[in-house]
């Protein structure tokens, strides 16, 4: 597959009156736009494979998909086929190609799946991997809670060990598919007595044993994918322990490191939904725009959609080269997440006074997913830690600045929380 952008993004035709881009700023743009590798032609081997299974199975169902190990092909046999970065990407065209949708289990596939496979035993694995990847099983993820989100090691939801089972008592939030997921993963304080990071055990969690009560949350923009979930002597198996008990926080550590390689995700909304081309379209077909603020917006918007576009291009060029992805991870969320509200933020500006309408897209045009997109930007920053807390991965890990001072240094998780309360430091 050739890796070169073939669309001359220019913003030349943004309204009456401008010029095309000069053919300096077309070189620039054109030498942009170069990545440093591509993907092995139409005769290769991995690709003629991928061909022949869709031929044999032209609409294939989310197991069929599991089973080939298409869905998640880097995971090892027989959940996956062991691929490394190039012969994902190689799966990923030919199944784009042949418009074939992987199952979407995000929670699932993304972060329980690649956890039980570094530390479940090997039970775990044959009970939940398959049905996990063919989407039959929807998972969710018991992190959050009311008062431990970018702090999360100092969760309060206590696992207390009676036997054979845990009783789990405490309350999560914004648990996205809460409601539909047939497991969670949910990490539990087994130990208060030690560090807090130490105390913690991860646990699956069957969201149908009786004590769980799911409560919907309803989102700004209208949907339901959050959920409160409450504990009241929940009993989970030990069986159901991932790994080893009060070893949980390295376990969610890991789990969140493991990260697909993947080209997609030029969407403003986490890699999904419309891309500053579309605005741009949008802005080209409507005839243009001449207000001079709102040039400026579009051009800075093109820019900043150029710029991720190649810090993505980095990154999966350095998988291709087998190098481990750096500091990039938390620079691109935050460039990303703050482009994806600006980019929805114009996009209503462009709408004018009928941008207060949900039923009203831009120059009067389709809604589409633009009044929703604005409504979920503001998530952008929230999710999947914040753009403050990301900046200070970047200014102690990558700067290396000092860290935050910790008041909470040498003392146990219950020490820092009554003295938390008591107002004590
Ligand atoms: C769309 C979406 C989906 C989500 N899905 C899930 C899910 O499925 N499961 C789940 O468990 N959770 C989920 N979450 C929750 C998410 O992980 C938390 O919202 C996030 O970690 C922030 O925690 P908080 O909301 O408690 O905010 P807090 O941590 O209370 O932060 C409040 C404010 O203080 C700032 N702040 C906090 N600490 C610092 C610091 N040290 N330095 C500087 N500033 C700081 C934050 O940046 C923020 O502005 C989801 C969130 C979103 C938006």
């Amino acid at each position: 597959m050739d890796m070169k952008d073939d669309s001359d993004r220019g913003i030349s035709s943004m309204g009456p009156g401008t010029h095309r881009p000069s053919d300096l700023v077309s070189r620039v743009t054109a030498t942009l736009a170069v990545v440093d590798f591509d993907l092995p032609s139409d005769d290769d081997p991995r690709r003629l494979a991928v061909r022949r299974w869709l031929a044999d199975n032209p609409a294939p169902s989310g197991r069929q998909l599991a089973e080939a190990g298409y869905v998640a092909p880097h995971w090892p046999s027989p959940w996956g086929i062991d691929a490394d970065p190039e012969h994902q990407l190689i799966i990923d065209d030919e199944l784009a190609r042949a418009g074939v949708r992987r199952p979407s289990n995000t929670i699932g596939i993304g972060w329980a799946g690649p956890t039980i496979l570094h530390a479940g035993s090997d039970e775990q694995k044959e009970r939940y991997l398959f049905p996990l990847l063919a989407a039959e099983e929807i998972w969710c993820q018991l992190f959050s809670e009311p008062g431990a989100g970018s702090d999360l090691a100092g969760l309060s939801t206590r696992a207390e060990r009676d036997g054979d089972e845990y009783v789990v008592n405490g309350q999560k939030i914004w648990t996205s598919f809460g409601h539909v997921a047939a497991f969670g993963i949910l990490i539990a304080r087994t130990d208060p007595d030690v560090a807090k990071h130490e105390g913690i055990s991860y646990l699956i969690c069957p969201m149908d044993a009786p004590g769980i009560e799911v409560r919907p949350i309803i989102e700004m923009t209208g949907g339901h994918t959050f959920n409160e979930v409450f504990f009241t002597d929940v009993r989970i198996p030990v069986e159901n322990l991932v790994g080893e008990e009060h070893r949980g926080w390295n376990l969610a550590k890991v789990t969140l490191a493991n990260e697909r390689v993947s080209l997609s995700g030029g969407g403003a909304l986490w890699g999904m939904g419309p891309t500053a081309g579309d605005v741009l379209d949008l802005v080209r077909a409507s005839g243009g725009v001449d207000d001079p603020a709102l040039r400026q917006r579009i051009a800075a918007l093109h820019i900043d959609e150029e710029i991720l576009r190649l810090i993505r291009m980095r990154t999966v060029s350095a998988r291709l080269r087998g190098e481990t992805p750096g500091p990039e991870a938390s620079v691109r969320k935050i460039l990303a997440d703050e482009h994806g509200q600006r980019m929805m933020a114009l996009v209503k500006d462009l709408t004018g006074a009928a941008g207060m309408l949900a039923d009203q897209g831009p120059f009067g045009g389709d809604p589409g997913m633009w009044h929703f997109g604005y409504l979920f930007s503001q998530a952008l920053t929230i999710g999947g830690g914040t753009g403050e807390v990301q900046r200070n991965i970047i200014a102690e890990r990558v700067l290396g600045l000092p860290h935050d001072v910790d008041v909470e240094a040498g003392r146990s998780w219950r020490e820092a929380r009554t003295a938390a309360v008591s107002g004590g430091t």
